[in-house]
């Protein structure tokens, strides 16, 4: 998906920038990126974070840098901040997101006979890039962004380091977050609001869909308004989001527990505790274990140090070893007991598989497992958050296509959860894993735990609808 991160200060932000992009580490697996503005120009470092942190790639460079204002990126795909000349003037744009008619708008741009790109490895090209070129299409910045939110398919926000501030831009829809935070003297903008405690911002305001702003030290200059649909991920509240944030003022931690005690609710199953799969399973597991009055345990602990990172690397075999090696089970705990675990979601199952093997080797009676989401059936178009995994590879859909002998037209009746198949296809993924018991969240209780209508989520890769599904 990718997470981003801007300061502009009074006095030097460079380790507001730094610490700030820091705190979107979860966010993203292939690059980080810091460009700062100063008197001279700008100052830029991009770093591949594939198998190292963020931190320790760029902390002999945050000497070197110098700046009131700067931006930060961490990025699942492309090289990023790019630094651009144009008629506009010279500005550094970071982006998140993802343009599916990128090939569409490429040729477009090629009519015009003046625009050319930079190739990256394997012949693609950086979408940043596209983005900027449809920015300096038009004479001002706004109408550049306007341009760019107008013309991009999927979802893209966007932060540019100008020397008249910062500008940013949440997508058209609000599907990927952006948040103002306010210290005195300076202003942040984040995809992640945990990014502002510890370095002392308090958060000001979400952005709102489409909206655009000029953000200076001396405080929030509305460029564009907001639009009237908002499509907010709400995979964000239920997976990816840390803890520690709020989108839309809801915190996700908070709303995890309130997931945890809705799927406690329509729950009568006997366990002797209850424990989440680290980390995001966590806030789960606490909500359920309070709601059912049955005690939270930790059956497994991280090991972190050395593999820092959650996806990483793209073999899967390595990824299995790096996931074993972050969950050092307990034996004590284990041993005899009727365990349930709550999970953030099960994508494609593989590493899950792994976890729940490992536990009946060490002796549990009964494994139960509780999803805080209904199962993923549909591929996510608008964010990089699935980009190297297609939507067959999710374990929904190879349930599906076990049960029909192949992938059907209409996968509606899977999607809901009163349904035949919808049970058909929970049973195939509870055997397949082995589980004593699997049940997942209704889609009802999900919104209702978030808080926010149904009319302001994306819930796509659960129901393939676009905005609230006619039931
Ligand atoms: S499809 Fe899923 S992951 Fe993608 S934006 Fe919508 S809810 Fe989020």
């Amino acid at each position: 998906m990718g997470g981003m991160f801007g300061a502009t200060s009074k006095t030097d932000c460079v380790c507001d920038i730094f610490f700030g992009t820091d705190y979107h580490s979860h966010l993203g697996t292939m690059r980080g990126g810091l460009a700062v503005l100063n008197d001279g120009g700008f100052t830029r470092f991009i770093h591949d974070i594939t198998n190292t942190q963020f931190r320790s790639k760029f902390e002999d460079d945050i000497v070197k840098m110098k700046g009131l204002s700067g931006i930060g990126v961490i990025s699942d795909y492309e090289d990023q901040p790019l630094l651009i000349n144009s008629h506009l003037g010279p500005y550094a744009i970071v982006t998140v997101g993802v343009i599916r008619n990128l090939p569409d708008l490429m040729r477009r741009a090629f009519k015009k006979r003046t625009t050319h790109f930079s190739e990256m490895s394997y012949g693609e090209t950086n979408p940043t890039e596209l983005v900027a070129t449809l920015i300096n299409q038009e004479a001002t910045f706004e109408d550049g962004i306007r341009n760019a939110q107008e013309n991009i398919e999927g979802s893209c926000s966007m932060l540019l380091l100008t020397r008249a501030g910062i500008y940013a831009a949440r997508d058209r829809f609000g599907r990927t977050p952006l948040i103002v935070g306010q210290k005195d003297g300076a202003v942040a903008i984040a995809s992640e609001s945990c990014a502002f405690p510890n370095l002392d911002y308090e958060p000001v305001r979400d952005l709102g869909p489409g909206e655009i702003v000029l953000v200076t030290p001396d405080g929030i200059e509305q460029k564009k308004p907001p639009l009237d649909t908002m499509r907010a991920c709400a995979f964000l509240w239920v997976y990816y989001g840390y803890p520690a944030s709020s989108y839309e003022g809801i915190n996700v931690e908070d709303a995890r527990n309130r997931c945890g005690r809705a799927l406690a609710r329509r729950d009568d199953t006997r366990m002797d505790f209850v424990a989440g799969i680290p980390d995001s399973g966590t806030g789960h597991a606490i909500g359920y274990a309070a709601e059912a009055g049955i005690p939270y345990k930790r059956p497994f602990v991280k090991y972190t140090p050395t593999w820092p990172r959650s996806f990483m690397p793209q073999d899967q075999r390595v990824r299995n070893l790096v996931a074993r090696m972050k969950l050092i089970p307990i034996r004590e705990l284990i041993q005899g007991q009727s365990i349930m675990f709550c999970e953030d979601s099960i994508v494609r199952g593989t590493q899950l598989q792994d976890i729940i093997r490992r536990i009946y080797g060490y002796g549990a009676e009964e494994i139960h497992m509780r999803a805080a989401c209904p199962p993923l059936i549909f591929g996510c178009p608008y964010l990089n958050f699935s980009r190297s995994r297609s939507a067959l590879e999710l374990a929904g859909r190879k349930a599906i296509l076990e049960l029909e002998g192949e992938q059907p037209e209409s996968l509606t009746e899977y999607a809901h959860p009163d349904s035949e198949k919808h049970a058909a296809l929970v049973e195939n993924i509870r055997q397949r894993l082995n589980l004593t018991s699997l049940k997942y969240q209704r889609l009802d209780d999900m919104i209702d735990a978030i808080g926010l209508p149904d009319t302001h989520l994306c819930t796509h890769c659960w129901t393939g609808c676009d905005s609230p599904c006619e039931r």
